[in-house]
């Protein structure tokens, strides 16, 4: 086949080694904590039907109105790629008869049709857990706790923590009221989304990046100050946990968070490595969630983390000069069932090992080894044979040494451990 060379669509991203293994790797430390603090993991579908994100997001919000990668199917169904992990966790986890609490968590890719730029992806990855079922403040604290951890055992560097509440239904509705009230006598110097969320959802105004309208909000009435009591003691036990772990984070009063389903807290980690887009990921409280989506009263937390700005936000790691593969070099065609046979008894003890199948000259074979960066060459010549030894080759230095063919795989694995 020939023709010319495609590119990927915009937006979208291609994780070639080792970016894939870095990433990789991130993953892994989502995974290791979520089950460290109890959570296990989920899998639900790339899409849903359309309505899963319409009623969660709230229909005003900016992934629903902008940002869906909404499409019919052959039998005219509306779905829709996934913008976000809870809508689908929530839909599963009732269609699979949830009962009591869940604790769970998931990594996968979203979606979201938005302008692509630095940390800003069509196509992007999270990290995200759900603690539903649990009411308690603690939960709420513990995931703040969890997601700093994420980013502390990532070396994540200037990322701090913001936390707010903003309140819930018992004390919103008066809250509301008196936002609005001062929207409206601002009306004429808010943009003009702005002036569509007075209506709409007037929370959604502190989420704005417009100068001119944080000028504004900087004198508007704030949800943590109009909290009821029982929002108000939740938040004081939230703070006090973070506290007593000794976590350090900062009260945003203006934060609320671009999802219309959160209530109470609502936290974000921010970093100033990022740029514009500075949110690393961010979360809080949904306690109505679940009987929006016809089932029992049900309170839940959870959050999101951006796997991309993760990696933006990391310290460039620390990758090792050689990876942790040895290469089984032969020396004449009459060696070559031995190597396989030596090739296979390094895998089964767990070592990482390949030859290179195509290339009968050593030479060829150990410029192979060198290219993909092996760290060692097994060497299997036909006077060693003889001998009952093997060359172990330190590809880092280039020294050779004699080693008896049963000690192969603890002298590779001592030489790995350098
Ligand atoms: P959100 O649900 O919008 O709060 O997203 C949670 C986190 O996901 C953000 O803080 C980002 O780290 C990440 N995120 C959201 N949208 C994108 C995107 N378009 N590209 C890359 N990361 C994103």
């Amino acid at each position: 086949m020939s023709g010319a060379k495609q590119s990927r669509p915009k937006g979208t991203q291609d994780f070639l080694p080792p970016q894939s293994e870095d990433r990789r790797r991130v993953e892994e430390v989502a995974r290791r904590l979520s089950r460290l603090y109890g959570y296990r993991e989920v899998m639900t579908p790339m899409f849903e039907h359309t309505e899963v994100f319409v009623k969660s997001s709230g229909d005003a919000s900016d992934i629903v109105t902008k940002e869906m990668y909404e499409f019919r199917d052959r039998a005219d169904r509306s779905l829709t790629l996934r913008p976000e992990g809870t809508p689908g966790v929530v839909r599963a986890l009732l269609e699979g008869g949830l009962r009591g609490s869940s604790r769970v968590f998931y990594v996968g890719s979203y979606f979201r049709y938005g302008r692509p730029q630095k940390g800003r992806y069509r196509e992007f990855g999270q990290y995200g857990v759900e603690a539903v079922g649990e009411a308690s403040p603690l939960t709420d604290a513990e995931l703040i706790i969890l997601g700093d951890q994420f980013y502390h055992d990532l070396g994540v560097a200037d990322c701090r923590t913001l936390v707010n509440s903003i309140g819930c239904r018992e004390c919103r509705p008066q809250y509301r009221e008196k936002l609005v009230g001062f929207l409206g006598e601002h009306r004429d110097e808010l943009c003009e989304d702005c002036r569509l969320r007075i209506d709409r959802n007037p929370l959604r105004v502190f989420d704005c990046k417009n100068e001119s309208c944080q000028q504004v909000l900087a004198d508007a009435p704030s949800p943590s100050n109009h909290l009821c009591d029982a929002c108000e003691e939740h938040f004081a036990t939230v703070r006090y946990a973070l506290d007593r772990a000794g976590m350090q984070y900062e009260l945003a009063d203006r934060l609320v968070r671009g999802l219309d389903y959160y209530n109470r807290t609502v936290f974000e980690y921010v970093s100033d490595r990022l740029g514009a887009q500075d949110s690393l990921g961010g979360g809080g409280r949904y306690d109505y969630l679940v009987e929006e989506f016809g089932g029992p009263p049900t309170p839940a937390a959870g959050f999101a983390l951006g796997l991309e700005r993760t990696m933006l936000a990391m310290l460039e790691p620390a990758r090792p000069e050689r990876r942790h593969l040895a290469f089984v070099v032969w020396m004449t065609p009459d060696e070559r069932d031995e190597a396989l046979e030596q090739l296979a008894k390094l895998r089964a003890a767990g070592i990482a090992a390949r030859m290179d199948f195509d290339a009968t000259k050593p030479k060829r074979q150990f410029k192979s080894a060198d290219a993909v960066g092996a760290a060692c060459c097994v060497v299997i010549g036909p006077d060693e044979v003889a001998r009952g030894v093997y060359a172990l080759k330190d590809m880092a230095t280039g020294e050779q040494s004699e080693v008896p063919t049963n000690m192969i795989v603890p002298e590779v694995r001592a030489l790995f451990r350098d």
